[in-house]
């Protein structure tokens, strides 16, 4: 038995500010959390408030609590520079913005999905998501990684297997500045993880120097079944994935000590309160 377990948190608004938000998540319990740096609907530049987001940065440092921020939905690395010039040099904008916020607020990264290309040719779509990211990481000298998230598969068949986002690193300019996000719901629905095959999945992280460089995890079941390429996040323990898959994987080495954050529906209860309680414990191996 490992001594190390994951921090869980949840995502939380920052409604009231980045202060606020890191106060909110420890009156929930939680031990990590994710915010959106800004407007989640946009791909805006945002002219942030320092002294709030050190502020931020500070209480975390105090409570040794990590936290990662979320791109906004319409970032996508697979934007087309030649073709689509301005929603190219839109996006690296926005990331570059994201990844200052994600750094005064203390975080460890900014966790953006892997791209969606739907082009004829598929290797166009792998080849911008590199130009992108080796434009955003070239003059990004700060502390905080992007982190690649795994994807289900729903809007393009790519992004899902590990090694993908292994070679992506690889191909770019700046492997220090990437890290990555793992994504259990959409690790579930790509079909990578079927909850039965985890040593295999672990195995092959490995070989791959995947876990190397993980660094958050989404912590998440699913309302669909393993291989159905469907994004719906379900509750801990409520979904297809269930406690018991959840809690093997998360026992796993490159698991611990990483922020694991919930992205699920808030509960009737209204508040993650409760199942960051029950998934801690889950995590801890005391599952209830
Ligand atoms: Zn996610």
């Amino acid at each position: 038995m490992q001594s190390k377990t994951p921090l869980i948190g949840c995502h939380v608004s920052i409604r009231e500010g980045y202060y606020q938000a890191a106060v909110a998540a420890a009156r929930l319990g939680a031990k990590s959390f994710q915010y959106f740096p800004k407007n989640p609907r946009g791909l805006s530049v945002k002219a942030f408030d320092r002294r709030d987001a050190e502020r931020c940065a500070a209480f975390c440092r105090e409570q040794g609590m990590p936290s990662i921020a979320h791109t906004p939905y319409p970032t996508n690395l697979a934007v087309d520079a030649s073709a689509s010039r301005e929603q190219f040099e839109r996006t690296v904008a926005s990331l570059v913005n994201d990844l200052q916020i994600a750094d005064a607020c203390g975080s460890v990264g900014a966790v953006v999905h892997f791209g969606i290309y739907k082009g004829q040719d598929p290797l166009q779509g792998y080849k911008n998501i590199i130009q992108c990211l080796n434009t955003v990481l070239y003059a990004w000298e700060g502390a905080a990684l992007l982190l690649i998230e795994n994807q289900s598969g729903d809007h393009a068949k790519m992004g899902m297997a590990l090694e993908e986002l292994v070679q992506i690193r690889n191909l770019t300019s700046f492997p220090e500045k990437i890290g990555f996000c793992f994504d259990t719901c959409h690790a579930f629905a790509s079909g990578i993880w079927t909850g039965t095959n985890t040593d295999e999945l672990l195995r092959k992280g490995q070989e791959l120097h995947y876990w190397e460089y993980l660094r958050a995890v989404h912590l998440n079941d699913s309302k669909y079944p393993a291989g159905s390429h469907r994004d719906r996040h379900e509750n801990i323990g409520k979904g297809h994935i269930g406690a018991a898959a959840l809690k093997s994987l998360l026992a796993a080495k490159p698991f611990g000590d990483l922020p694991a954050v919930l992205e699920t529906p808030v509960p009737a209860s209204g508040s993650h309160r409760e199942e960051i309680e029950y998934a801690s414990a889950m995590a801890e191996g005391m599952k209830r």
